[in-house]
């Protein structure tokens, strides 16, 4: 199954490819996950791309098409994968469809309220490495700031403050008119399979209801 999951900033997506990798044992690409990485291992060198990601803006686009397509060319994503985090603007959306050519896949979008989404983003932690996520008050690491599989520190982002994600937020929902169109048309003819899913309740309801779309189409 290929699984391409939309959602704004804070909406949960990134729990929800977690999971959803683990259910269908297919890999978890966040384009997210993958620059932090990067960063976080050279920080001189992709000093640029940090202050980007620093002020909530896209890093550009050849150089995420590039991670991402080096990504899915490892033989783990032949049966399948979960996209987080790309695309993220038509004209990666454009690439994304010419790329897999006429292989269908599943476009699932989150929809979460900005109270919820700023609520989330407060609270959340992640674990560099892993790019495994907690949240203060959702979900908290058994032991305060201590990652439960590996015990690393766990790190805030260094784009989750109000000011960074208002920014975020304002450029997702730019993006995501002509996103959403896109895939509506895509869908309308056939080509993909595209379902906007309310993402506000917990962890486990949206799960349930992402299952129930993947399920229905394996
Ligand atoms: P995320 O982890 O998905 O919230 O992404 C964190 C940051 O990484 C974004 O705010 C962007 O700066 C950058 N980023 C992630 N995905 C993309 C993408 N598809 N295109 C450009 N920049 C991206």
């Amino acid at each position: 199954m290929y699984i391409v999951l939309l959602g704004s900033p804070g909406s949960g997506k990134g729990t929800q490819a977690k999971i959803i990798s683990n259910q269908y044992n297919i890999p978890h690409i966040s384009a997210g996950d993958l620059l932090r990485f990067i960063v976080y291992k050279n920080k001189e060198k992709y000093k640029d791309i940090n202050n980007i990601m620093k002020k909530g803006q896209l890093v550009n686009n050849s150089l995420i098409i590039s991670m991402v397509v080096r990504r899915l060319l490892k033989s783990d994503c032949c049966n399948g994968f979960i996209l987080d985090g790309f695309p993220r603007s038509i004209n990666q959306a454009i690439f994304f469809k010419k790329y897999f050519g006429s292989s269908i896949y599943l476009v699932l979008e989150l929809l979460t309220l900005n109270e919820i989404i700023f609520d989330r983003v407060k609270g959340r932690l992640i674990h560099p490495i892993s790019g495994r996520i907690y949240n203060t008050k959702f979900f908290p690491p058994i032991n305060k700031g201590i990652d439960d599989f590996t015990g690393e520190k766990l790190i805030r982002r260094n784009d989750d403050n109000e000011e960074t994600l208002l920014k975020r937020l304002m450029l997702y929902y730019k993006n995501n008119i002509l996103l959403s169109s896109f895939y509506n048309r895509q869908n309308l003819s056939g080509r993909i399979i595209y379902y906007r899913i309310y993402g506000n309740g917990n962890v486990y309801d949206i799960n349930k209801i992402l299952k129930s779309i993947i399920n229905s189409y394996l």
